[in-house]
């Protein structure tokens, strides 16, 4: 599977606002965004450069693409999938990008971050409705039930990851059952509920060229 090999901190720095890709560090004093309040490193951060139009559009692209962790390739399926549904197309693509289980195992505590509940989820650890699944696309929708696989390490794993991440508050269209280590899919989530901050009328602009 291909994945990204530039410091995760840099692509943050790179679109200028936090992708929460390092897990606990991202909320801390630390995130580099922080930090810098924002600005790209180099010896070009402080100057501001001036984006064309198609630079604005594609950098939203890649702002996305990267706060869910998917690929070129990937992207474009969803945004055809996004085209042939009904409704908005951008805010068809941004559900279809929440909806992921590395997303919503990400939400709910079992991975610190969305490539780390990505490796979670490649290792075998997830079942959803009692089934294993170890696909990280896996679109989840509403009424499905998220839990360890019932084997000893996975969940303890999945414990010890939730009570890491007990400061983190599920979105409204996901539930934590903590002494269960249930997650559950109350609803599917709606454009208001994505918790990416992004201008999907740009993305949509520059994929339908
Ligand atoms: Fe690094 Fe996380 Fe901050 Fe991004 S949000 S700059 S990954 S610490």
């Amino acid at each position: 599977m291909a994945r990204h090999i530039d410091p995760k901190c840099k692509l943050c720095r790179r679109e200028g606002v936090k992708l929460y890709l390092k897990g606990l560090r991202c909320e801390t004093a630390k995130c580099s965004i922080t930090k810098r309040r924002g600005l790209p490193g180099g010896k070009l951060s402080r100057r501001g450069r001036k984006l064309s139009s198609y630079g604005i559009h594609f950098r939203e692209k890649q702002k996305l693409k990267r706060f869910y962790g998917v690929f070129e390739r990937q992207f474009r399926n969803y945004y055809h999938k996004a085209e042939r549904k009904q409704g908005n197309t951008g805010e068809n693509l941004l559900i279809l990008l929440e909806r992921r289980l590395d997303n919503a195992l990400y939400h709910i505590g079992y991975g610190f971050s969305r490539s780390h509940a990505r490796q979670v989820i490649n290792h075998g650890h997830i079942t959803v409705n009692g089934r294993k699944v170890d696909i990280a696309s896996f679109l989840v929708k509403q009424g499905d039930v998220i839990r360890p696989v019932e084997k000893e390490d996975s969940i303890n794993m999945i414990k010890a990851n939730i009570d890491s991440n007990k400061d983190r508050t599920p979105p409204s269209w996901l539930a934590l059952v903590d002494d269960e280590l249930e997650g559950r899919v109350l609803q599917v989530p709606n454009r208001d509920e994505v918790s990416v901050n992004i201008q999907e009328q740009l993305v949509v602009e520059l994929c339908s060229k």
